[in-house]
């Protein structure tokens, strides 16, 4: 039997349209600007978010790393939520390519604007230079939190009247927005500069589209070219992401349903710890309290019942649902978790 995967939303396969899509794709060498597929997925991206410009990366990871080298200089201050990606699973690269250091604010992972108008202090000869401020929607750590497009506007305000640029790390924006019940553009509309993830629960093998203006996206191909970042016929990638944002953004909301279905049948269940009203998105992340075993050995157990889960703490578990999963998966793995954490 396939198992049931929960561990992550990026385990998703391209789909058979997507790799018929992937096969017709029309492609030439993106270094020297001339993919079709990229530039087209370029601009649908650009439009998408309501931004002047876009830049096909290779990962999440790299778009963050981008980010933060084009916003800022060595030495500055980046505010962020807790538990951000770019600080948190990033390898240490904000500190050795940026050259930044962080203030983390708020729990969750995400922050309020009072939080943020506390933290900010006057420009001065001994502190760093707080230059940018830093917001992930959703939240993964946080798990799957959203902000809602006033939360983003109320940030901005603080940001901007500070002088402080603003950015959002928007892996999983499209679930941000569908929880939101927004479009993606009005999410983003008072940020800078943000970003989406292809691979996550929009089911791409590869691929990240940075967005800002267009001057930032110029600064932003440069440093994609530092990190060795471009790719040549990546419009077979890019093929792949034109596919997803066009077939699987309208069905996050299965996800989400899924999610919450997972977390409420969860909530019930002796030793472990989740409100499910904190479920949002497609992440669903619980604590597990004595007499039920720790996260390794309920993972453990899960795995030979056929359901995969993820330890992301000594006694913290993750579920992400995904196009991957169905219902009824849902279903059947919270009764494997049931019989799973009986001591
Ligand atoms: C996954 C993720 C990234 C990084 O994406 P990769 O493509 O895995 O490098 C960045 N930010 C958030 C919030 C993510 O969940």
């Amino acid at each position: 039997m396939i198992p049931v995967e929960l561990r992550s939303d990026t385990m998703t396969r391209p789909t058979a349209a997507m790799r018929r899509a992937i096969s017709e794709a029309e492609v030439g060498d993106d270094v020297w600007g001339e993919d079709p597929t990229v530039k087209r997925l370029q601009t649908k991206v650009a439009e998408l978010l309501g931004k002047e410009a876009a830049l096909f990366v290779p990962s999440g990871t790299m778009a963050n790393q981008i980010a933060l080298l084009c916003h800022t200089q060595r030495g500055d201050e980046v505010l962020l939520g807790w538990g951000s990606h770019c600080t948190s699973y990033e390898a240490g690269a904000a500190g050795a390519f940026a050259g930044i250091q962080t203030q983390e604010l708020g729990r969750a992972g995400l922050l309020t604007a009072e939080e943020l108008a506390a933290a900010l202090r006057p420009p001065n000869g001994h502190q760093a230079h707080q230059r940018l401020v830093w917001l992930e929607n959703s939240h993964n750590r946080g798990g799957g939190r959203v902000y809602a497009p006033a939360a983003v506007r109320a940030i901005a305000g603080v940001a901007r009247a500070a002088g402080l640029a603003l950015h959002l790390d928007g892996a999983r924006l499209l679930n941000a927005a569908t929880a939101c019940d927004c479009s993606p553009a009005e999410l983003v509309a008072a940020v800078d500069s943000t970003s989406i993830c292809l691979s996550k629960g929009l089911g791409a093998p590869a691929g990240s589209v940075l967005a800002g203006t267009r001057a930032f996206i110029e600064r932003a191909r440069r440093a994609r070219t530092m990190f060795g970042g471009g790719l040549r016929q990546a419009g077979i990638l890019a093929a792949a992401g034109l596919h997803a944002l066009d077939h699987h953004v309208r069905r996050l909301v299965e996800d989400h349903d899924n999610a919450r279905l997972l977390a409420s049948g969860l909530a019930g269940l002796p030793g472990l710890r989740l409100d499910p009203t904190a479920v949002e998105t497609n992440i669903v992340i619980f604590d597990l309290e004595p007499p039920a075993p720790d996260a390794e050995t309920l993972v453990a157990r899960a795995r030979a019942a056929g359901v995969l889960v993820a330890a992301v703490g000594p006694r913290r578990v993750r579920a992400v649902t995904h196009l991957d999963v169905n219902r009824a998966q849902c279903e059947h793995a919270i009764s494997v978790l049931d019989h799973a954490l009986r001591p």
